[in-house]
């Protein structure tokens, strides 16, 4: 801590904070269900406090409305010689259901062993209002402001953001910044503070193979007419082999593998495989050869079927040739996979693979490419000191399995490299799940991570406008 005030705007943080997790209440209290059309008002509501919250801290504030759900926008501009930082958060949070699975109502916060219990407290009120409060003690200090902020708060994440690409495109120059920070996301472990630098991308599809028009009499029929469901199997079966590699022509192409530094980071971070094996229930973890489990679900792409249907499925026996039968397949891809490629590869090689008796249909339902961001860029340096400040403990990097479709949005369409994946929950905060909960410490070492954060980008030196 070579920096004065940071010492000053922690002391301000820990006097306040029993008022800041009042205000985190209230803002909890609000039932911003996105996806239930019942809580329209609520989700509206929200948004408004949230407006009038930034105004207090100084900020210029605007709504945008999208159709639906809207996006609060707050900006606090201090000088064109200082870096910009846009922090992304949402508002709005997932149904409470199971309602009798909770130990107190979703929206009515309860405060029990340092946690704060409510729908929303980790997935993201919490996690953005941290730094809303971060800036409120600071603003208490009295000192100037070392960045630029804007804040993105969008009330439709949990039900796929649909208006926010469309929002960006429209705000490219509103939205301009040096750096994107994203905390809507968890530590690697509890007592582990993480930046995520990496993320797969998707294709998925659903594959279709058509046979007779009509369901067929198997005695009648069969030895005339090619079985849709074992066309099927035999096409599927042909995706991967036992030792969980994909057999798509060219898949592995663009594949780029990590260099020995980054591989001995991922073997660093601790991994207990047996915990894991007993806690899922299988008799072993399993995947591509060579690799450790780390290793494959962080920078290897694998595939999976989702789902499988065909025939008869009731009770008894019906001696049926079905008409059709499908199934969904996804694959989770790795830099410097794009997923327009892939779904070019997927069709061409199932088009060779697939019996000519039958006719296969395939359907793109989802398409994401995979995000990495460069681990060694100075911001990334800045993010890991401001968490070490913060949390008093270094952070680990690590490359998730998933997919965020909204960091995909800030990458491609705002073109901002430094995209800084910084969670303040734990990953065993139960989003989406009953008793959803955010825990106090974690609340106040976010609001002072997001302090130090403004003070280490400041270091920086920016690249001019335009640049
Ligand atoms: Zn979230």
């Amino acid at each position: 801590m070579d920096d004065e005030r940071i010492g000053k705007v922690f002391r301000v943080i820990e006097e306040r904070r029993d008022a800041f997790i009042e205000e985190l209440l209230d803002f909890l209290k609000i039932p911003s269900v996105s996806a239930d059309s019942s809580y329209r008002i609520d989700v509206r509501r929200a948004a408004e406090w949230l407006v009038a919250s930034l105004a207090r801290l100084g900020m210029e504030t605007k709504i945008f409305e999208t159709g639906n759900h809207p996006i609060v926008f707050g900006e606090l501009f201090t000088s064109f010689d200082r870096p910009t930082l846009l922090v992304y958060g949402h508002y709005d949070v997932q149904p409470p259901d199971p309602l009798d699975e909770w130990t107190n109502n979703p929206f009515d916060p309860s405060i029990r062993d340092g946690y704060v219990y409510a729908r929303g407290a980790s997935d993201d009120k919490g996690q953005l209002f941290a730094h809303m409060k971060a800036l409120d003690a600071w603003r208490q200090c009295g000192f100037e402001l070392p960045v630029n902020l804007k804040f993105v708060f969008e009330g439709e994440e949990e039900i796929g953001s649909p208006s926010l690409e469309a929002f960006l495109k429209n705000n490219e120059d509103l939205l301009k910044a040096d750096a994107v920070v994203i905390s809507d996301g968890h530590q690697f472990a509890k007592g582990i503070p993480a930046i995520t630098y990496g993320l797969r991308g998707l294709a998925y599809f659903e594959v279709e193979v058509e046979g007779p028009k009509m369901d067929l009499h198997s005695g009648g029929f069969g030895g005339l007419v090619m079985n849709p469901i074992h066309a099927l199997i035999f096409i599927l079966s042909r995706l991967k082999d036992l030792k969980d590699c994909i057999l798509i022509d060219n898949f592995y192409d663009d594949v780029i593998m990590p260099d020995e530094e980054e591989r001995e980071m991922i073997r660093q971070l601790p991994f207990d495989e047996e915990a894991l094996r007993k806690e899922l229930g299988v008799r072993e973890l399993f995947g591509e050869d060579g690799f450790l489990p780390l290793e494959r679900k962080s920078f290897r792409p694998t595939l999976d079927i989702n789902g499988i249907w065909g025939g008869y499925q009731k009770e008894g026996a019906k001696t049926i040739i079905p008409s059709r039968a499908g199934a969904k397949v996804s694959i989770r891809l790795v830099p410097n996979q794009r997923h327009d490629v892939v779904t070019r590869l997927f069709v061409e090689y199932l088009k060779k693979i697939a019996p000519p008796a039958v006719k296969v249909n395939v359907r793109v339902l989802a398409g994401a490419n995979p995000v990495l961001v460069d681990r060694k860029l100075p911001e990334m340096k800045a993010a890991e000191h401001a968490i070490e400040i913060g949390f008093g403990k270094k952070p680990v990097f690590i490359r998730e399995g998933g997919t965020i479709p909204v960091v995909n949005m800030f990458y491609e369409i705002l073109g901002v490299r430094p995209l800084l994946m910084i969670g303040f929950g734990r990953p065993d905060d139960r989003i989406h799940g009953p008793d959803e909960r955010f825990h106090l410490d974690d609340f106040l070492c976010g609001m002072k991570t997001a302090v130090a954060l403004w003070i280490e980008l400041a270091k920086l030196s920016f690249r001019s406008e335009g640049s």
